[in-house]
């Protein structure tokens, strides 16, 4: 018989091995090339500003934010938030990740379908990523149709984690296209200089594609589980 541990180590773990490895690749690649000075010597601020400012976008405020790698776009407060390292950093890190930030700001106002559609998730995801699998735990462990009925319903709100970890891809990949595209045209990046800021962009697309993964694997975990429950 396919055991509980057998499953997770089937499809969490690796899912999770993954994770850790897309985190560890990007942490590697951000502090690599933090080393590494731009020829035009903007920080991270002065590029988030003149991408922002090259597309009109004026309105959106560039601020520091405490952390390492806590980098964001904040669509409602319409601010961009630049982890120190890269609001004060010349580097080509720096520059990749305040442009990508910049992105966002770019598809929040060009009313990007996926963006909108992933802030209109946020309320159910925060609730369901951990209500769901509470439910499902609680539903695994009580007997009969009631319990299996509850711990298909904590399955049913862990999809939509799932479903929000897909569609933060094409937020995702689109945001590092628009950063390179403007890096370039802009002439912030120059020459060779590229090569850095395509292995820090890369990376942290990974980790993206690595919590998809996770999410998938942990809900197939959950359902395979209740699967086997239910034959017994
Ligand atoms: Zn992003």
């Amino acid at each position: 018989m396919f055991g509980g541990l057998g499953l997770y180590l089937v499809f969490a773990l690796p899912a999770l091995i993954l994770g850790l490895w897309a985190q560890w690749k990007t942490q590697r690649a951000f502090r690599q090339n933090a080393e590494i000075r731009t020829a035009r010597g903007l920080t991270g601020a002065q590029v988030a500003r003149s991408v922002l400012d090259g597309n009109g976008l004026t309105e959106v405020r560039v601020e520091r934010v405490d952390g390492f790698l806590s980098d964001h776009y904040d669509p409602r407060g319409r601010v961009l938030r630049l982890s120190p390292d890269v609001y004060d950093g010349q580097s080509l890190s720096a520059a990749g990740v305040a442009a990508h930030e910049a992105g966002h700001a770019l598809q929040h106002a060009q009313g990007y379908g996926f963006l909108a559609l992933r802030s209109a998730m946020v309320p159910t995801v925060q609730i369901g990523s951990w209500i769901g699998p509470v439910i499902f735990m609680v539903g695994l462990f009580m007997a009969g149709t009631f319990g299996t009925t509850l711990a298909w319903l904590g399955v049913a709100l862990f999809a939509a984690v799932a479903i929000f970890a897909l569609v933060t891809l094409p937020v995702e990949f689109d945001a590092t296209r628009r950063a390179k595209q403007q890096l370039v045209s802009s002439s912030i990046i120059v020459g060779n200089e590229m090569r850095g800021v395509n292995a820090v962009l890369d990376a942290a697309a990974m980790t993206y594609v690595a919590a998809a993964v996770q999410a998938i694997s942990t809900l197939l975990y959950y359902v395979f589980l209740l699967m086997g429950r239910s034959e017994e």
